[in-house]
């Protein structure tokens, strides 16, 4: 089974459903070693070796930003690299079997739309993840700090990345859990998206913190992030159940439904409304109105779709990104002089 120190560094792992075959001897052996874990597959195992990276190797620089459950450092490790060092309250709180399963997803991604990983420090208390350091700026920058405009069409083009990318995610039964705007990245017009699958080893180290300020006075949820959450989610948001949230396809496909909304309107849905209200409209299916939203039947739709209560009603990405693919191009443009004026009014 898997203890923290030295063995860490070797110990095999297997992904939740990978089909790699490639182990090695040495992977074997220490599978056959793991056998009676149940927490360890059998198969499929790989070492893991080759993605734990040594905290020595890597060069830190400027923070880049503090995230939910660690601190993005820009790096340096055989080149640019960002370094994500999990806070590490105590020892006990270091979930390292959960964060080395996320470890074992991330290592099955390669798509053009998601940022490359490229290892781990996986020795307590460092825990990091390393990626490539994402140029260009994130979709959240760009529509609420720097107040972009976009345009129906880049919207689509955008939006079609997305898919793409979380199309990819879903078909590797990899759930994102974290979709938003912050962790989608636009360099040169070309979309990459961050993050996924960390969700449950950032919550068990700090979902403490979300607990005791969902029992306060003024629920402390960060900006931001509830207008993400579809309804089954937002009735699960207990001080108990926090940690457990049923995440899934569909949560991911309502979150993308948000993102879409952010980048047609430039401002999120539920805009300066206090968290209590947001998760009781939600939680018993009202939604945001678009009925001062200036963009055809076809754009509302999609956003209805994703929105919808029951998770078996929202599409899939690749449905979504079929029908992007279809909207016509000509008819899409607001007038970026008419800024859209968006009612509270909900309707259900
Ligand atoms: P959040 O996603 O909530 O902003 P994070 O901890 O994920 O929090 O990120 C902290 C900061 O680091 C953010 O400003 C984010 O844009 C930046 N960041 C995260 N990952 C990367 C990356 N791979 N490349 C460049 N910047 C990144
Ligand atoms: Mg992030």
């Amino acid at each position: 089974s898997v203890k923290s120190g030295d063995s860490s560094r070797c110990v095999s792992l297997s992904g939740s459903g990978s089909t790699d075959s490639g182990g090695c001897q040495r992977a074997d052996s220490l599978d056959l070693a793991n056998k009676h874990d149940s927490r360890w597959p059998r198969q499929n195992s790989l070492s893991m070796k080759e993605w734990d990276i040594p905290y020595d190797e890597l060069k830190l620089f400027e923070v880049i930003g503090t995230g939910r459950f660690g601190t993005v450092y820009r790096g340096s490790w055989h080149g640019a690299v960002a370094v994500k060092v999990l806070h590490v309250l105590s020892d006990d709180c270091v979930p390292l079997d959960t964060f080395k399963h996320e470890v074992a997803t991330f290592r099955k991604t390669r798509h053009e739309n998601l940022v490359l990983f490229m290892g781990a420090c996986m020795k307590p208390p460092r825990l990091a993840i390393v990626t490539s350091l994402c140029k260009g700026m994130t979709l959240y920058t760009h529509i609420h700090l720097r107040k972009d405009k976009f345009t129906a069409n880049k919207s689509v083009i955008v939006a079609q990345q997305i898919s793409q990318g979380m199309g990819y995610l879903h078909a590797r039964g990899i759930i994102h859990k974290d979709l938003k705007t912050k962790n989608i990245f636009l360099e040169n017009g070309k979309v990459v998206i961050t993050d996924f699958g960390l969700f449950s080893v950032t919550k068990l180290c700090f979902g403490n913190k979300l607990v005791q300020s969902l029992r306060g006075d003024s629920l402390g949820i960060p900006a931001g992030w509830l207008c993400y959450l579809a309804p089954e989610l937002c009735r699960a948001l207990t001080p108990h159940a926090s940690l457990h949230l049923p995440f899934s396809k569909a949560t991911d496909v309502y979150a993308f439904g948000t993102v879409w909304y952010e980048l047609l309107c430039g401002e999120y849905p539920f805009k300066s409304q206090p968290p209590e209200a947001v998760i009781w409209q939600v939680g018993k299916g009202v939604k945001q109105s678009l009925a001062n939203m200036q963009a055809s039947r076809d754009i509302k739709d999609i956003l209805m779709l994703c929105w919808s209560y029951r998770s078996s009603e929202r599409p899939d990405f690749p449905h979504l990104l079929t029908t992007l693919q279809k909207l016509p191009r000509k008819r899409l443009a607001r007038s970026p002089s008419h800024p859209v004026h968006l009612s509270r009014s909900a309707d259900s």
